[in-house]
């Protein structure tokens, strides 16, 4: 088998499931096993364990890569930042103890990060000076990937575009205690508050959304929306103002070629409309040949860009070893 296309395994860490497949030349091969992920990081890493020697039994791998919440340190593969979804996960060595136990070659990442990578990659943007991946969700996560490469920052933390803070009158408390992140306005949760909001006074003879104030879904807010519902069109609309506020200042500080919007909440964003209100709140020179992309990957982003750090962590040290 030519060795350029012996896969990797990439593993995504979520709080509820655990996607692995088999990665190469930055594309899955084949279905992702998908198991829910266990309580305590004992149990976790024990899947992981199982999950790789599965995988193993069929295949030869170059190294496995692991995608997983909470601020990693990608040199030592420890996971440094508190994870609300994954309870008891922060400080696990995590990359020692899968390395010691499979002497698999082993990359660990923020997930965030491996989406952005593995976007990046899979959609041929390597070669752009600057790509950054803006995930809406339940929250806002986000990568920036400079040159092909992923850019981390000093602390590990860059890319934390979520917690751009985006207002100044402290009204929405963000997950991560400070105030008016641009999650708590641009995510899931931020249209819902954004619904909850509008629907302050208002009837249920103006709207039948009145009735659902206390347990408004996204997903009622978008129906009513498609059906013409005046406020929650009205809040769609702010949804989309909110999104392009925090990406508006992604691009006066990165000056970006592209952004590639994944993530749930992404199917109900108009990208036109968004492109025309980053077009209106920016300098010219900076929105001029701006793209906005959707995700190519879908939920496979994590797992897929993981994969494919390791086969780029394997290449780099190749091309090293030849030139030295
Ligand atoms: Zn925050």
């Amino acid at each position: 088998m030519d060795k350029n296309q012996i896969p990797a395994i990439g593993i995504d860490l979520g709080g509820t499931k655990i996607l692995a497949g088999l990665v190469s030349g930055c594309r899955l091969l084949g279905e992702p096993v998908k198991v829910p992920t266990p309580k305590g990081p004992d149990k976790i890493i024990d899947t992981i364990l199982d999950i790789i020697a599965q995988f193993q039994k069929d295949n030869i791998v170059l190294g496995v890569g692991i995608s997983t919440a909470g601020i990693v340190d990608p040199n030592s593969g420890e996971v440094l930042g508190s994870t609300g979804n994954l309870p008891g996960w922060e400080g696990t060595a995590l990359k020692t103890i899968i390395q010691n136990k499979t002497a698999l070659r082993t990359v660990v990442e923020n997930d965030a990060n491996s989406a952005a990578y593995g976007e990046c990659h899979a959609a041929g943007l390597g070669y752009k000076t600057c790509v950054i991946m803006v995930t809406l969700g339940t929250g806002i996560g986000g990568g920036v990937i400079l040159q092909g490469k992923l850019y981390r920052g000093a602390h590990y933390a860059g890319g934390e575009i979520g917690h751009i803070k985006i207002s100044m009158d402290n009204r929405r408390r963000c997950t991560c205690n400070l105030w008016d992140c641009w999650e708590t306005y641009g995510s899931g949760r931020g249209l819902q508050a954004t619904g909850w909001e509008l629907l302050g006074g208002v009837s249920e003879a103006q709207t039948p959304l009145a009735a659902k104030r206390d347990r408004l879904t996204t997903q009622d807010i978008i129906d009513a929306a498609g059906s013409g519902d005046i406020i929650a069109k009205k809040a769609l609309d702010l949804y989309h103002e909110h999104v392009a506020v925090g990406m508006v200042a992604l691009c006066h500080s990165l000056d970006p070629d592209c952004f590639v919007i994944s993530g749930g909440m992404s199917k109900f964003v108009d990208l036109k409309q968004l492109k025309d209100l980053l077009a209106d709140r920016t300098l010219p020179r900076v929105s001029e040949k701006l793209e906005i992309y959707p995700s190519c990957l879908g939920e496979a982003a994590g797992l897929v860009g993981a994969g494919q750090l390791v086969l780029d962590a394997v290449a780099e040290v190749e091309q090293v070893s030849v030139a030295g």
